[in-house]
């Protein structure tokens, strides 16, 4: 598997986007900035998007994406995550309100309508776009989950937004061909209090996490750092002198 770094931060600004990853040029996990950092090609090149929860820096692009494949891809966007998410997603995005309902509007060179809904059951594989996923609940504010993508014997985790948890890292350890890690950090430590409220990581919470996993040769790939705390939190995160974590940046690419 091809994984390229499209959003890697907890916020935006000229040199940050939000939480987006692009798996084979096919599949986006997240779609923070699907679409910011896409050409018009490569938009129409996916097949789907799975979204690990409901909150706008994880779904916002969905919008752009969605309108521009309307009018140019030659089949319908699959858009993937657990029961609540794609509840929200009806109820409070593509409601016809704050945005057109994309599962009603047809694509203008036919083949279906443009984006296709599709619920994953919490810890059931299941395929979408010729990966097999499987979510699983994470802990945070809302509903979130963590994504295990495999084929071909290969494997990523994609933690979501999400504080200490517990399940997650079991089915890792279970998930045969892991490769990578995609791992939530957001704020330093003296914001412990803040990222308990708002279901995330300081490197202190995170020290635990990597107690729970110990596999050595599974790179954690960390995102959502948020851009005003980038550079104490990367100080705190080397001060953890653990040599599975790497920080990401855009446009990072790995085969895995
Ligand atoms: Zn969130
Ligand atoms: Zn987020």
């Amino acid at each position: 598997m091809e994984l390229k770094v499209l959003g890697c931060h907890g916020g935006e600004t000229a040199q940050h986007r939000t939480t987006s990853f692009l798996v084979d040029g096919r599949l986006a996990l997240d779609a923070g900035a699907t679409t910011a950092m896409l050409t018009l090609e490569e938009q129409m090149a996916l097949d789907a998007v799975v979204v690990s929860h409901a909150h706008l820096d994880h779904v916002r692009d969905l919008a752009s994406l969605a309108d521009n494949r309307c009018q140019g891809a030659a089949r319908p966007l699959v858009i993937a995550g657990t029961a609540a998410t794609i509840r929200a997603l009806k109820d409070h995005f593509f409601n016809n309100v704050l945005w057109p309902d994309f599962t009603n509007i047809p694509l203008v060179g036919g083949g279906g309508a443009t984006v296709e809904l599709k619920v994953l059951e919490p810890e059931v594989a299941q395929e979408v776009a010729g990966y097999s996923l499987k979510a699983v609940l994470v802990s945070h504010t809302i509903e979130s989950a963590g994504i295990v993508v495999s084929r071909d014997g290969a494997a990523l985790a994609f933690s979501g937004d999400t504080g200490p948890t517990e399940r997650f890292w079991e089915v890792l350890k279970e998930t045969p061909g892991l490769r990578a890690v995609l791992q939530e950090v957001s704020f330093p430590n003296e914001l412990e209090w803040l990222a308990k409220v708002s279901g995330h990581h300081t490197p202190s919470t995170l020290e635990r996490e990597l107690l729970k996993f110990t596999r050595k040769d599974i790179p954690w790939l960390m995102f959502h750092i948020k851009p005003s705390c980038q550079a104490k939190v990367e100080r705190e995160l080397s001060k953890l002198h653990e040599d599975r974590l790497e920080l990401l940046s855009l446009g990072d690419e790995f085969v895995l």
